[in-house]
């Protein structure tokens, strides 16, 4: 590879190896000015989406990694180049707009109509400039990297501009809406002991901060999208079931919003601290909302906690696979180029939070915080473990088998350790709030949005019959946790709904007698929870008559561990 590489770069391509010598009779600069343009040209399009990658998740561009990564894409560019020294000019165009395709393929999301696409628009170019194609294609090339970079010097915080001043706000302290994303309820952990302990520490750190906690809090739905749908809208359905149309390719948003527009409406600047996953800017509100992204995973952290430089690279570069729809989908299908399990939380969400609460202590915040969310990479101090077995880091087994008991044990653990440091997060958050003095003026809103779910199986369709009721309540059961001007700690053991929780705490906020819908509260004909079909390609509901009163007590969960196979 390295005689390839020496001779390839800096010789005339005639002292390149013997089936090269053939060419001979070729004039030699011609040659080497051609493979040297060839090559800069192949390197720009394979490191383009490289360091378009590094760049927007801010990862360090000099380091060790990227070095490597750069030589990899020169020594593929220049073996390319080489080989291609032996075809003609339209199979070189013709090898020019595949790579440059694969290029867009990861880069941007291209699904099977979008390659054909670029590949028929790529060959309709080379025959329109034929011999200037490469030269249009490097000038292309250099623009979109200037591109990318200036792109990432930008920084995707939006500035919070100076609130407005309006009646509503006077005299009120913040709005703060955490959604703490797959943080499963009191409720809802396992009898084992370390689960229990656990379940006591959730409930005394909310009671020692002033909260009230509803220990048996519910989502009828096992999705994010599907369960916030419906918390933001006070709404409880299955109608309007959100599907994922085009195969993954569909960002998760959420253009309904009634409770953000209600917040708007009484005055309150809506500020959105939200990560790559999900889109809650979307939302269509009366007033102007200000927005901070931050990319997912938390690349970054692969730079910080893991020493060994070809253990980063070949994170990066499963990454950097993994952007692609096509790929995931093969992943998913075939289980190859399986994922690595990078953090996906990332400290500067909470610490934004408290840099704008400082600056501006009267607006409404909601932030996406996605913490216990797997991957399961942080030990209850928060530092990372990426030492810990990949297959550690996910709660269940992809798709549709979840644990038996003794790998679901391990994970349990593992998430334990990821819940526990999601309450030192919270703790030191609720620290600084008072620090700035605003915590007692503030309403703080902590909720999950589904359980972390390291069932045995999941609540899919396909598994109807072999989820037991403890799998059942690991998927539901969701945190829930409120605080109100002027604190006052309670616990609530009754049985209830996110959608309930959510409009009775949005009415007491605003201070109005709340909302037409006229089905937040759940009869009790109605199935308590529904189950998707096909989780996660396809996603349709199939109501289970789980009602409520299913959703139980210590007696029955005692009957349920002791019930529960052992396999
Ligand atoms: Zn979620």
């Amino acid at each position: 590879m390295s005689i390839w590489k020496k001779s390839g770069l800096i010789l005339p391509l005639r002292t390149a190896p013997p089936t090269a010598q053939d060419d001979s009779h070729r004039k030699p600069g011609i040659e080497a000015r051609e493979f040297i343009t060839l090559t800069l040209l192949l390197f720009l399009i394979l490191i383009y989406p490289v360091f378009s990658m590094l760049w927007y998740h801010q990862y360090p561009a000099v380091s060790i990694e990227a070095a490597i990564l750069v030589i990899l894409c020169l020594s593929i560019a220049a073996l390319l180049s080489l080989i291609l020294q032996f075809a003609g000019a339209s199979v070189r165009n013709l090898a020019l707009v595949t790579v440059l395709t694969f290029a867009f393929v990861v880069q941007f999301n291209l699904f099977f109509i979008g390659i054909i696409s670029v590949l028929a628009a790529g060959l309709f170019l080379t025959l329109i400039f034929r011999d200037a194609f490469r030269t249009m294609l490097l000038a292309v090339m250099v623009c979109l990297i200037a591109g990318a970079w200036m792109d990432h010097q930008i920084n995707p915080a939006t500035k919070i501009q100076e609130a407005e001043p309006s009646a509503a706000q006077a005299g009120q302290g913040p709005v703060i809406h955490l959604l703490m994303d797959g943080f499963t309820g009191p409720d809802g952990l396992p009898a084992m002991n370390e689960a229990q302990e656990l379940k006591q520490d959730i409930i005394s750190l909310f009671r020692k901060n002033g909260f009230q906690i509803f220990t048996r809090a519910y989502t009828h739905y096992s999705s994010t999208m599907d369960s916030m749908t419906r918390a933001f809208n006070f709404r409880n359905d299955d109608e309007n079931i959100w599907q994922r149309t085009s195969l993954l390719g569909e960002k998760i948003s959420f253009p309904e919003n009634k409770w953000f527009g209600m917040l708007a409406d009484s005055g309150y600047n809506v500020v959105v601290n939200q990560t790559g996953s999900a889109d809650f800017c979307s939302a269509a509100i009366s007033t102007k909302m200000f927005c901070n992204v931050f990319s997912t995973p938390n690349l970054k952290t692969i730079h910080t906690d893991v020493k060994n430089p070809l253990t980063r690279v070949a994170v990066l570069l499963r990454t950097l696979i993994g952007q692609s729809i096509l790929v995931s989908k093969v992943r998913r299908n075939y289980g190859v180029f399986d994922t690595w399990g990078v953090s996906m939380y990332d400290d500067r969400i909470l610490e934004k939070l408290v840099e704008d609460l400082q600056q501006q202590p009267q607006n409404a915040y909601f932030a996406h915080v996605l913490l216990p969310h797997a991957p399961l990479v942080l030990r209850q101090d928060c530092t990372l473990d990426y030492e810990s077995e990949t297959w550690h880091r996910w709660p269940a087994f992809e798709g549709l088998v979840g644990n038996n008991e003794e790998t679901r044990k391990v994970r349990y653990n593992k998430l334990i350790e990821q819940m526990r440091c999601a309450l030192t997060r919270l703790d030191t958050f609720f620290g600084e709030l008072r620090s700035l003095g605003i915590y007692d003026d503030a309403t703080i809103i902590v909720h999950g949005d589904h359980g972390a779910g390291a069932f045995n199986f999941s609540p899919s369709v396909q598994n109807m019959d072999k989820t037991n009721d403890r799998d059942l309540r690991e998927m539901f059961s969701i945190l829930f946790a409120v605080k109100y001007p002027g604190g006052g700690s309670e616990v609530n053991d009754e049985v209830i709904s996110l959608n309930v929780l959510m409009a009775n705490t949005a009415a007491r906020v605003i201070g109005s007698v709340l909302v037409e819908s006229s089905n937040i509260v759940q009869s009790e004909d109605e199935p308590f929870i529904y189950f998707a079909d096909s989780y996660p390609l396809k996603q349709a509901f199939v109501n289970i008559f789980h009602r409520k009163s299913d959703f139980i007590g210590e007696e029955q969960e005692e009957a349920v561990e002791s019930a529960s196979p052992d396999q």
